[in-house]
């Protein structure tokens, strides 16, 4: 019986060796053939069971998933500190959770993190990750000016910048092909971008269009968006980081002034700018 039963399992056993085997030749032949100018071998990927994504037909759900990854090695880098204040970290999750109902992309997870950083910045990656500084925070006078913030950063989100971004920048550095990218190569990709490299200017407009959708459709009083761009170019002296990361300032303003009804810009919730101040009171 035990005989019998080796001698199958044998038997099993080479014919799905051979099976792997030929499947792994005709990949290396097909692969090299179709890119035979990258610097690595697609027969170690494979061999080391790595994941393969494809960026250009990627799902919501492996976004999502990329974005995770991302996410956790941007909190776990040490680049950045997440706020510990709850009642911060879940004002700007209740502003953004407003705003992502109201987006193009409402059916994905949104997370809404603030960030430890007097800097006047704020960022997203994929998948619904989007990242407020403090110093940012400050810099607001009104609710409808974070918002507005908030919803260009869902922009970039919901026209799914970082995606297009990745895709150029695995180009550049050779580490993507036609059956897609390495997992990991990703991860490393999307962090960077999403901590160290500006948007392009056509992403930084479309983002600005889609925000002020979004915060009108919201409910906000459009004018927080023009009114806090405005702000922080006239400030003067050294500029602010959400500005250098976020080229084309004043023809940014441009286009948004363009956008907006000089009737209803200013109607809308969140002019208050005393509620706000009480509302981020713990931040001082
Ligand atoms: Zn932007």
């Amino acid at each position: 019986m035990s005989k019998l039963f080796s001698f199958f399992s044998w038997r099993f056993r080479k014919k799905w060796l051979y099976g792997l085997l030929s499947l792994l030749i005709a990949l290396s032949i097909g692969l090299v053939n179709v890119m035979p100018s990258y610097g690595f071998s697609w027969l170690d990927l494979i061999l080391r069971g790595a994941q393969v994504i494809q960026l250009s037909t990627i799902s919501d759900k492996q976004e999502i998933q990329l974005g995770k990854e991302i996410n956790q090695q941007i909190v776990n880098s040490g680049n950045v500190r997440i706020s510990r204040n709850e009642q911060i970290n879940s004002y700007v999750n209740e502003i953004g959770q407003r705003l992502a109902k109201s987006s193009d992309r409402p059916d994905l997870p949104y997370t809404f993190q603030v960030v430890e950083d007097r800097s006047i910045n704020a960022f997203a990656t994929m998948g619904g990750f989007v990242y407020i500084h403090t110093g940012l925070m400050q810099a607001a006078d009104n609710e409808a000016e974070l918002a507005s913030v908030v919803g260009h950063e869902i922009g970039h989100i919901v026209g799914r910048h970082a995606i297009k971004q990745m895709r150029q920048q695995a180009i550049a550095q050779g580490v993507i092909s036609a059956a897609g990218i390495d997992r990991n190569a990703a991860v490393q990709i999307g962090v960077d971008l999403a901590l160290r490299r500006p948007n392009s200017r056509e992403d930084e407009f479309e983002a600005d269009q889609f925000g002020l959708t979004n915060i009108k459709q919201a409910g906000y009083a459009p004018i927080g968006m023009v009114s806090f761009m405005q702000k922080l170019l006239e400030k003067g002296g050294s500029v602010p980081t959400f500005l250098s990361t976020h080229p084309a300032t004043s023809e940014r303003i441009k286009a948004l002034e363009k956008k907006l009804d000089p009737q209803t810009a200013k109607v809308g919730n969140g002019l208050d700018n005393q509620a706000y101040r009480s509302r981020i009171a713990s931040l001082s």
